[in-house]
Formats: structure tokens, sequence, C-alpha cells
């Protein structure tokens, strides 16, 4: 476990004492603060993506909101209190054993690289248990083992061993598409309960909501239907792997009154949501500009002009279109709501605001609001980094690398796509496509960047490499994907790519670099295609440009 997994420890520790200080005066804030905290602790098991710990967390947090009750039931009975203490010890205790330095049973196969190697943000063990027969699970582990991970098979009936927690598991039937046996369901509780950080995912589920429901109570994060290939898993694996840990939520608060922003800024603090408050509309589009919030709690009334005409201003500027802004207000008066809600906020909540029923307004809406800018900055076929994301995404890069920083981009183009698409038709193509991008997300690291440039086109940035590290890696790479067979109907096909590397070192702007990778990749082409090549560090622009033109004239 990495060394912030000890801020999530020494969480749950305050929340230990919050607790026993409740135990001991039995007063109802205690209990408020108590059951406010767990949901910022549930916060941060989700954002380290801990599905089985988020779970218990969340139980906890339920059985505690069913005993808020009013403050004059409190302290509660004893029996609830020790059932809530019961349940806080087992997760403390599972937090604890997680905290433990656990072995090194990460070992990546051979062909994962060295870079991979380096510094993969998660480990990429996957566990499949299954029982033994089953001929596509040897399938499965091959693609897997081929994409990146390393991968464990058991059977049902083995005891979950104490190893370290795996990525996935992965739960395969005995009659994939028939319903789990009762069996089979109470080794996915045991395994779920051995593995509170894993991801569970049930393969070949019928699709019927029983089966569905029963699955997800066992501890199954999802059901995956019985018609659904091996792509559809791997692409959720290697969705899993490059999820890094999200930053917190921020919120900027515009508001007037001290009192109010004290309160607000509490509840979000509780929450584990960062915030920032301005108590004046006229600064409102610097704050926005420099904080980059996730969403905007904004008062209805403050001096120089309304909430209302505040949200107005901010939704002139493109970038705050689809921003959430949130209405705090005493009014309760439907009719300005409505009006308030038209003139462009999307939710009204009356003050004082419950803290818990704040947090989870604004924590929904910031969820909406990123997946959507997430489905703005990547292609959808491949997942990767759309063009203008990856080209700015460089830009930064290059920006925020100092003196001597070390970055090697490369361009990347499959060889006669043209032919493949002609051959065998455009899905089949956008099947080779894909594979690409599975490959170089399996095999890159975390830090490292992926974007689709063009259509059969990637780029990659890689930083602290240099080219020497970067040609190993790309050479190995493109070895293994012209022997990647693509199934078709007509037997297997085969694809090759081209590649062009350019560092930082000798090409110091990010459009030089992409421009000389560029130039590199045209050189591989040209040189006869499947191979990959380096742009040399005498390389000037003008040569770069000269490269450009002769191929625009010469073909
Ligand atoms: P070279 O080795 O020189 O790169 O040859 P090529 O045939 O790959 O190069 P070219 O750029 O001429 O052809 C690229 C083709 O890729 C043209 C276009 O029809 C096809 N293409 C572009 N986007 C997609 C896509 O999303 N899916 C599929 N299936 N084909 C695409
Ligand atoms: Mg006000
Ligand atoms: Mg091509
Ligand atoms: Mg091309």
């Amino acid at each position: 476990m990495s060394h912030s997994f000890h801020s999530v420890i020494a969480l749950a520790e305050i929340l230990e004492r919050r607790w026993q200080n409740y135990r001991s005066h039995g007063e109802f804030d205690l209990f408020v603060e108590f059951t406010v905290s767990l949901n910022g602790l549930t916060e941060r098991l989700r954002r380290r993506q801990m599905p089985g710990l988020v779970r218990a967390c969340q139980e906890l947090e339920n059985a505690a909101l069913a005993l808020f009750g009013d403050p004059s039931l409190h302290p509660v009975p004893i029996d609830q209190a020790n059932g809530i203490e019961r349940r806080f010890a087992q997760l403390l205790a599972e937090l604890r054993r997680q905290e433990r330095p656990s072995a090194p049973a990460r070992r990546l196969s051979d062909a994962a690289g060295p870079l991979a190697d380096e510094a993969p943000a998660r480990p990429r063990h996957i566990r499949i248990v299954a029982p033994a027969q089953h001929a596509w699970v040897a399938s499965l582990q091959a693609q897997l083992a081929f994409f990146g991970f390393t991968i464990e098979i058991s059977g049902w009936e083995a005891r979950p061993p104490a190893v370290t927690p795996p990525l996935a598991i992965l739960f395969v039937p005995e009659r994939p598409g028939g319903a789990y046996p009762p069996a089979a369901v109470s080794h996915i509780m045991a395994l779920r309960t051995c593995f509170p950080t894993s991801n569970f995912y049930c393969l070949a589920v019928p699709e019927n909501l029983q089966s569905i429901v029963l699955l997800q109570r066992a501890g199954a994060d999802a059901c995956i239907p019985a018609d659904s290939g091996i792509s559809d898993i791997l692409s959720r694996l290697l969705d899993l792997v490059r999820q890094d840990e999200p930053e917190a939520d921020r919120v900027l608060i515009v508001e007037d009154s001290a009192t109010a922003t004290a309160h607000v800024r509490r509840s979000l603090a509780q929450h584990g949501i960062d915030s920032l408050a301005i108590d004046d509309p006229r600064k409102l589009l610097e704050a926005a500009a420099e904080y980059r919030p996730d969403a905007i709690l904004m008062d209805m009334y403050m001096p120089f002009c309304s909430g209302v005409e505040a949200t107005a201003a901010l939704r002139q500027v493109a970038t705050y279109q689809a921003l959430p802004i949130i209405y705090l207000s005493s009014e309760s008066d439907i009719v300005q709501q409505v009006e308030a809600l038209r003139l462009g906020g999307d939710q009204f909540l009356t003050k004082p605001v419950n803290p818990v029923v704040l947090a989870a307004v604004v924590k929904t809406k910031i969820a909406r609001y990123r997946e959507m800018r997430h489905s703005g900055q990547h292609d959808s076929l491949t997942r990767l980094l759309n063009h203008s994301t990856a080209k700015m995404r460089i830009g930064q890069l290059v920006a925020d690398s100092g003196p001597g920083g070390r970055l090697v981009v490369a361009m990347i183009d499959i060889d006669r796509f043209k032919r493949i698409n002609d051959t065998y038709g455009h899905p089949a193509g956008d099947k080779v496509i894909r594979s690409l991008a599975w490959l170089l997300r399996g095999r890159l690291r975390n830090t490292d960047l992926i974007g689709r440039y063009g259509g059969e086109e990637f780029i990659v940035a890689l930083p602290d490499t240099d080219i020497a590290g970067a040609l190993e890696q790309f050479e190995r790479i493109r070895e293994d994907f012209a022997v990647l067979p693509h199934p078709h109907p007509e037997g297997p096909l085969y694809a090759t790519f081209s590649c062009g590397l350019a560092d930082l070192a000798d090409f110091p702007s990010a459009t030089d670099l992409i421009g000389a990778a560029d130039a590199a990749l045209l050189a591989a082409k040209r040189q006869g295609r499947n191979r990959v090549l380096a742009a040399a560090p005498d390389w000037t622009l003008s040569l770069v440009a000269g490269m450009q033109m002769e191929e625009t004239t010469g073909s």
C-alpha cells in the first residue's frame, strides 16, 4: 500500500476517538459528528477504488443514519450502540490488515517490459476463480497475460489464500449463462470478505434481475452478461489499471455571510471535499479561473448582484456552461426557486442545509459533471485521450518539465491500414485499432499519456524516459503487436505499426517534439514500415519540414 493509505487509517482512528467520545458522553452532536465523518472515510476509500471497503463503510454509515432520530433519543440503546461499535471495529481491523506491507506477490510477466515494471500505480494481478474444466478460461488467461496482466487460476473450492489482494477477481460459473447455485454465492461471499479491496466481477451472469440482485448482495461489483466477449472484460480491467486516484472534489462558495460560509465549509470538509469561499460576486470569474472548481455553491442574496445574476454572467463563459451550480437560500418560495433554476442553476437547497444532504448533492453533481467532462476528452472507440486533449496535455507536460526534465514523445501509425479495411471491412479495422489501444494501455505505465491522434494514429508521451528506454519499450510492443492475431470469420488477420520517437532534450518545445516524432514516423514508413525510429538530435526543423514536404509532393 502506498503511504497515503496511512492517512485513511489516521482518519479512521480519529473516527474511533469520536465514537468513544460519544459513548462516554451520549450527546447527539457527537453522534452527528461521528456519522458525518464516516462519510468522509467512505469517500477516501472510494477514491482509492476499494469497493469492498466502500460497501462496508456505507453500510455502517446507513446504520448510523438510521439511529439519528431526534436529539432526545440519545444516547441510543446499548444494544444498538454495540451493533455500530462491532461493525466499526470490523472495518477498522480490515483497514489495518490492508495497511500491513504485503509480500511482493506481484510478478509481471516478462512480456510486460521494463517500463511497465517500474511503477505501476496498481498491481495488475487478476485472480480467476473457475471450475477447472472450462476451455475458454485458458483463452481468457492467455489474452489477459498478453495485455500485461498476471493471472492466477483457482477452483471454487480452494480456500482463499492469504495473498496480496488482486486488482480484480473474475468469478466464472460452472454453467455459463445459468443461474449461480447457492454454493457459488456463498463462495463469492467468502472471497469478498477475504479481498475487500479487490474489484469483484461475476462472469456469464444470466440477465435476470433476481440473479443480479443476489450477486450484488453477495458482493459483486459488476455482473457481466453471458454474451459479452473477452474484449469487454479486458476493457474493464484496463480501465481499472489506468484510473488514477482522482483529485479531491473542489467547490467554490459564493456567499456574503461569514457564518453561513463557515457552516458550509465545515460540512464539506467533513466529507472530504475541498472548498474556497469568496464573499463578493465581483470576484467570481477570477476565483473560478484560478481555483477551477468542480461545482459552485451560490448564495441568492448578496451585495452588488443576486446569485441568479452571477450565475447568468458565469454561464456567458464557455468553460463554465456545464459547471454545476447549486443555490443556497433561505428562500422557500417555489416560484422563485423554479425561476432561479430556469436561469441556469442546477439545484436549490434551503438554508440551513443538512450537512449530509449538502455533501450528497454536491458529490452527485460533481460525479455527473466529471463523467461528462471525461467523455468530452476521450475517444469513444478506444477510450484514450482524444486528439485535442492529448496535444494540450503534452503541451502541459513540456511546460511543467523543468530544465533537464526528461520526456519522449512517440507517434504510432498502423501500416497499410487502408488495405485492412478494404480486405476485411471497416468493423475488422476498428477491432485492430482497439487492440493496439489496449496493448498500449496494458503495457505502458500509468504515468504515460496515450492518445488517439487520428484514425489509426496514436500519440504517446513518456515522462522520465530517455530515447534508449523508449526504443526498447516500443520495439517490444511492435514485435508483440505484429504477432497478435485479430480474430476474423475468414481466419485471424495480422497487422503491424510504425513508430517515430523524439526526445525533449533534442527538441525543446511541444510543437518541435511532436513534429520530430512525426518526421521519424515518416522515415520509418519510408524504410519499409513495421519499425521504430528515433529522430536524430541534429535534425533541424527545416529538415523536418523538408521531409514532410518531400512526402506530400513525392506521393
Ligand atoms: P501507411 O502504412 O502509409 O500508414 O498506410 P495506410 O493505409 O495505413 O495509410 P492511410 O492514411 O492512407 O490510410 C488510413 C486509413 O484509415 C484511411 C481511413 O479510411 C482509415 N480509417 C481512419 N479512421 C478509421 C477508423 O476509425 N476505423 C477504421 N476501420 N478505419 C479508419
Ligand atoms: Mg446573502
Ligand atoms: Mg497507416
Ligand atoms: Mg495514418
